[in-house]
């Protein structure tokens, strides 16, 4: 669980001012989607809160603590991205078991040889199972654990890349379009999977999309950046309803 605030943060690459002094709080447990057209900084602002990129000014905060400094794995918050990322040469299981490997073991309990005689590896990859088979269940994808990636449908990707960033119990999810990649049949059929993973997670969500039925259908609160901007935040009803401006309003689809 996790609130983040965002404070006058600003990012600008090679000269170009991408992010132009964002200001937003996210509460501990809340969905928000942050919605705007192509360009418009979406991806910047979650990868400086992941801290995947720094940013140029400004800070972001995490349970009031400055996430300055803080290593993206020590942040403690998963990332789930459109591509799914997943490693094709390993299978569904060891996939999902890449951060808690990442986590629990040693760099000696890790080096391939040397490292199945430790004892410490040997406990912690009784622990990583008993992790992975939970999670595989609560997405209903136990009897593919043992398939590659390429042997998956678009749909079952998407639940093994969920899988991966639930199973180390992340203090909030940032996901970056997961389902931009999927057909609109199963991209219904995920939204819905992901609004019930809120309900039974309720961690903070934060959830970029360019599909205004995606955001004013699963979240509390949306957040519309335009240009590197936040222009409005509030919810999808408040910003149907009054949009601040003809942006907005042709995004949301709110009639003239
Ligand atoms: P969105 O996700 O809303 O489509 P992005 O955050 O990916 O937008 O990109 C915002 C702007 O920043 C774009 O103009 C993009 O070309 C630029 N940009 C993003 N990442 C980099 C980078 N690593 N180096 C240079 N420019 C970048
Ligand atoms: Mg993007």
């Amino acid at each position: 669980m996790a609130e983040i605030e965002i404070r006058a943060l600003r990012k600008t690459f090679d000269g170009a001012e991408v992010l132009k002094g964002v200001d937003l709080t996210i509460q501990d447990g809340e969905f928000i989607s942050l919605v705007g057209p192509s360009g418009c900084g979406k991806s910047t602002l979650l990868r400086v809160i992941a801290g995947l990129e720094p940013q140029s000014s400004g800070e972001v905060r995490i349970d009031g603590v400055s996430a300055d400094g803080i290593r993206p794995s020590a942040r403690n918050l998963a990332m789930v991205f459109q591509s799914y990322a997943l490693y094709p040469h390993l299978s569904v299981f060891d996939n999902i078991a890449v951060p808690l490997r990442m986590k629990r073991l040693s760099a000696l309990e890790r080096t391939p040889f040397l490292g199945r005689l430790m004892p410490g590896r040997r406990r912690a990859e009784r622990v990583i199972r008993d992790d992975v088979e939970r999670v595989a269940e609560q997405l209903e994808i136990s009897p593919l654990l043992k398939r590659k990636p390429g042997q998956l449908s678009g749909g079952q990707r998407q639940r093994v890349a969920v899988g991966r960033a639930i199973v180390r119990q992340p203090r909030a999810f940032l996901f970056d379009e997961p389902l931009s990649n999927l057909d609109a049949k199963l991209r219904v059929h995920m939204r819905a999977e992901i609004a019930q993973l809120h309900r039974q997670l309720k961690t903070t969500f934060i959830y970029v999309t360019h599909d205004q039925a995606e955001a004013m259908t699963m979240s509390g609160r949306i957040a519309v950046m335009i240009g590197g901007e936040l222009i409005q935040v509030g919810t999808p009803s408040a910003i149907y309803e009054e949009p601040c401006d003809i942006r907005v309003a042709e995004f949301v689809g709110t009639p003239k």
